[in-house]
């Protein structure tokens, strides 16, 4: 019988219990004693439904507290010197959440670790903080209790733990020397193994039979350096150990797959759904004593599986390996929400296209009954349920809008192309007459419980449609008037009526829809909605052009309208995987477009498309970069550039490196570009100026997400070394992002001294 197994479950919970219990421990309102109850009970709950989906290995370390590489990092008691100073033996939970967020129940503040984006998934991770010399013990016990949970409640354990090469690419630290820090890194590695062993000592004397090791390092471009020490470090691993079975994910393994030859480890587990290309290779590079795992279910989407045609990719290595061919879902189920059912406000139709993490092993344990030619009576009709109903969506003319068709079709001929910057910004200054240094801000104003209270009621129904547009309309007076009284030159109207900046214009659109409990974990106690592109998007009436009419109506400043780009909607909704990301992407880009010639005819003149997850949607391999930023960027174009050249686009991106993109930055051509500099003192402008990038520039004078008031004298200097890398006439003054999540009062006080700062820095020019 062919062997199933899962590489991890959500661990949130189906009704989100894991974030409300840690949130209310860190507030005070829960003992640690019912934290700890909270997290076993999900444990349990979640061996039990993969138990009872027939899955034969169940993962034991995919629960986190907060992060699953914080947990390992923790273990391995590589706690940086600032969060020490208990010096205790073991880390403490408190300890373990200081460094994820700062501060915890217990212990001294401490500014918290960085954290970043796991690979090219929306789940963020604490990066390792590790110093030369760094040394490791086991300093946690927490696995080793939760593997001795699983086997007495009767689970084939299966430890699932991050490699040590994995680990130490993703750690990072100040002190390693500049050029050497990945040779400094490696020299760690004996002292790292060492512990490896240790925790693997352990495994075997409780019993366990496979260890899970996920090396997703592989799906990278990594150095020479980096491969060749596999060997060395699996050989060792391996002298005291359980079963090692080596998981890669998220995309083939291509030229790293040589690492595999003669590995010394019991098997391999490669990511069919990203890489059905990949098998055969891999298999070839396999021992007759090693088993190859293959990830069939999508575990990075939320439809239904084609199983006839997952069983028909394995036919053959099914075979040759026989009972050393397993079956998986392509990655942890991390990153797809819990439960599908309850989500009774899906039509029947598009819910039964959907599949979450449950159901998602339902389907694997189909899959294995397929393969082995076992199915009984029920599982035929359930092989029947899913055949009929991807039929069904293949056909379903919800999915396909031929007007739609047409319209792409048209792009062949459609010019991206809008007159040179020098015209257009001439035609711009004509028609705005803004001053050098103009200042602008990025959107959202401060979103206050008022705020959130009126949308809420009006979903709700409490709250009646006029009701709820007059009171955003005052509100949108209230935030014009506001950057009047504070002298900004280009006003936007704050975006009170939305609550996401992708959910928003989703709700809008045709060929989205919305789950009730679609939770997927985006950092520590942080869950996101995904929406679903499920059809051809259709932009059935204008989103955004009475909010924008109505406050540029209130005053003779330009307002801005503000809109969410095609990228970004793309890279943070489950998109239907029938069709490519970039023709969905396309589909986006038109709606957008007729939305900013809907803007303009409207009197709007100065629209800012976001891009913030532009750079995120960079494929893991930088040979697959070019592919993606020539549609990433021309769908921005196509969005753009259906208007006069006296219209004025912004575009905004945060947390973005854009050394290596800066040419498809510019190729994007927005009139003016906002980015986040402040934190970096204006580094990342490094990239703008050796580039001699052409158009207008904000770079973020100071940082919303701090509550501080900036001081002016500061953003003055700021802007001036600004100016010292590009031409003065091309900068703008603005914050590095919205400032939603701020207060008022703060917010007036940091404009105001932003605009005086502009006022100081034009003195000097005139
Ligand atoms: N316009 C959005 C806002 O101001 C941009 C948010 C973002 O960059 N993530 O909130
Ligand atoms: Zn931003």
């Amino acid at each position: 019988m062919t062997i199933i197994h899962n590489l991890g479950f959500p661990r949130i919970g189906k009704q989100r219990e894991l974030k409300r219990a840690v949130e209310s421990y860190w507030a005070g309102k829960l003992l640690s004693e019912d934290l700890l109850e909270t997290g076993r009970q999900l444990r349990e709950r979640h061996w039990q439904i993969q138990k009872s989906a027939g899955v034969d290995l169940v993962p034991v370390g995919d629960f986190a507290w907060y992060d699953q590489i914080l947990e390992w990092t923790t273990l391995l008691g590589v706690v940086p010197a600032r969060f020490a100073q208990d010096s205790a033996e073991t880390v403490s939970l408190d300890t373990l959440f200081r460094m994820a967020r700062g501060r915890a129940p217990s212990g001294t503040p401490a500014a918290a670790c960085e954290m970043t984006k796991w690979f090219d998934t929306n789940y963020h991770y604490i990066v390792p903080e590790i110093t030369p010399g760094q040394e490791f013990r086991i300093a946690r016990e927490d696995l080793f209790e939760q593997v001795k949970d699983a086997a007495a409640l009767g689970y084939n354990a299966k430890p699932v733990i991050p490699g040590p090469l994995t680990w130490l690419w993703l750690s990072k630290g100040d002190a390693f020397v500049n050029g050497a820090a990945d040779e400094q890194k490696l020299a760690l590695l004996p002292q790292l193994v060492t512990v490896y062993q240790q925790v693997f000592a352990r495994f075997v004397e409780q019993g366990v039979n496979w260890v899970q090791i996920d090396e997703p390092i592989l799906a990278l471009d990594i150095p020479e350096a980096w491969l060749d020490a596999y060997a060395d470090v699996y050989a060792q691993l391996k002298q005291n150990a359980p079963k090692l079975l080596l998981a890669t994910y998220f995309e083939g393994l291509r030229n790293n797959a040589s690492v595999l030859k003669d590995l010394a480890v019991d098997g391999v587990h490669v990511d069919a759904v990203r890489a059905p290309d990949q098998l055969e290779s891999v298999a070839a590079q396999l021992h007759s004593g090693q088993v190859l795992s293959v990830g069939l279910i999508d575990g990075r989407n939320i439809w239904r599986t084609d199983l006839d045609a997952a069983a028909a990719l394995i036919q053959k290595l099914k075979a040759s390996l026989g009972e050393r061919l397993w079956l998986a879902p392509s990655c942890s189920l991390l990153h797809v929400p819990v439960d599908l059912q309850g989500e009774d406000g899906l039509d029947a139709e598009l819910y039964s296209w959907l599949s979450f993490a449950v159901q998602k092993l339902d389907e694997l344990a189909l899959l294995k009954h397929i393969v082995d030619d076992t199915l009984d009576a029920q599982g035929q009709a359930a092989l029947d349920t899913q055949r009929k109903a991807l039929q069904l969506r293949a056909s379903s003319p919800r999915t396909h809008n031929p007007t739609v068709a047409a319209r792409v079709a048209e792009l062949a001929t459609l010019s991206r192309d809008r007159a040179p910057f020098d015209k257009r910004i001439e035609a711009q200054n004509k028609r705005l007459g803004l001053p050098v240094f103009p200042t602008t801000t990025i959107g959202s104003f401060p979103q206050t419980q008022e705020i959130r209270k009126l949308r809420r009621d009006w979903r709700a129904g409490s709250l009646g449609d006029a009701a709820y547009e007059k009171a955003i309309r005052a509100e949108i007076e209230h935030v014009i008037r506001f950057q009047e009284e504070v002298g900004l030159d280009v006003l936007v109207h704050g975006e009170a009526e939305r609550n996401d900046m992708v959910e928003y214009f989703g709700e809008l659109l045709g060929g989205f829809a919305f789950t009730k409990n679609g939770w997927v974990q985006s950092y520590g106690s942080r869950c996101v909605k995904p929406p679903i592109i499920f059809g051809d998007v259709v932009r059935p009436a204008a989103m955004t052009v009475a909010w924008s009419q109505f406050a540029q109506s209130l005053t003779s400043l330009p307002v801005k309208g503000m809109l969410t780009g095609p990228v970004t909607m793309l890279q943070w909704s489950f998109v239907r995987d029938d069709q490519a990301r970039s023709e969905t992407c396309r589909q986006l880009a038109l709606a957008l477009r007729d939305e900013v010639s809907d803007l303009e005819a409207a009197g709007i003149h100065v629209i800012q498309i976001d891009e913030p997850a532009f750079r995120e949607g960079l494929p893991l391999r930088k040979g697959d970069w070019n592919a993606y930023l020539d549609w990433a960027v021309d769908c921005f174009r196509i969005s753009t550039s259906g208007i006069d050249d006296d219209t004025q686009i912004h575009t905004h991106m945060c947390y973005s490196e854009f050394n290596d993109i800066i040419d498809s930055i510019a190729a994007m051509d927005a009139d003016v570009i906002t980015i986040e500099t402040s934190r970096s003192n204006m580094e990342l402008l490094e990239a703008f100026e050796n580039f001699d990038y052409p158009n207008d520039i904000g770079p973020g004078v100071y940082d919303i997400h701090s509550p501080n008031v900036p001081d002016q004298q500061w953003m003055v200097d700021l802007m001036r070394k600004a100016a010292k890398r590009l031409p003065a006439e091309r900068l703008w003054v603005n914050p590095d992002c919205g400032l939603k999540t701020r207060g008022w009062e703060e917010t007036g006080s940091s404009l105001k001294a932003m605009v005086s700062a502009a006022k100081e820095l034009r003195k000097a020019v005139a």
